[in-house]
C-alpha cells in the first residue's frame, strides 16, 4: 500500500489558508495563519484529499510524495 508524506515549504506559505479548507485533517493553520501537520504521514483513507490540498495551494508550499 503506498503511504503518503507530506513536505512543507513554510516561507513559501502565505496562509491563503486553502489547504485547510479542503483537508483540515490533515493541514492545520498556527495561530499566524501559517501552515504546519502534525504529522507529516497521510492517515490511511485521507490520501486523495491531501493530494487535492497541496495541488491546490497558489503558492506551490506543498508537496505530497510517496514513501
Ligand atoms: S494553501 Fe498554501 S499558502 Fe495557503 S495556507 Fe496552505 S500552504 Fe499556506
Amino acid at each position: 500500500m503506498t503511504r503518503l508524506r507530506v513536505v512543507i515549504d513554510k516561507p513559501a506559505c502565505c496562509g491563503y489558508g486553502l489547504c485547510a479548507e479542503i483537508c483540515p485533517d490533515v493541514y492545520k493553520l498556527d495561530a499566524n495563519g501559517i501552515v504546519y501537520v502534525d504529522d507529516p504521514i497521510v492517515p490511511e483513507g485521507l490520501e486523495d484529499s491531501a493530494r487535492e490540498g497541496a495541488e491546490a495551494c497558489p503558492q506551490s508550499a506543498l508537496a505530497v510524495e510517496e514513501i
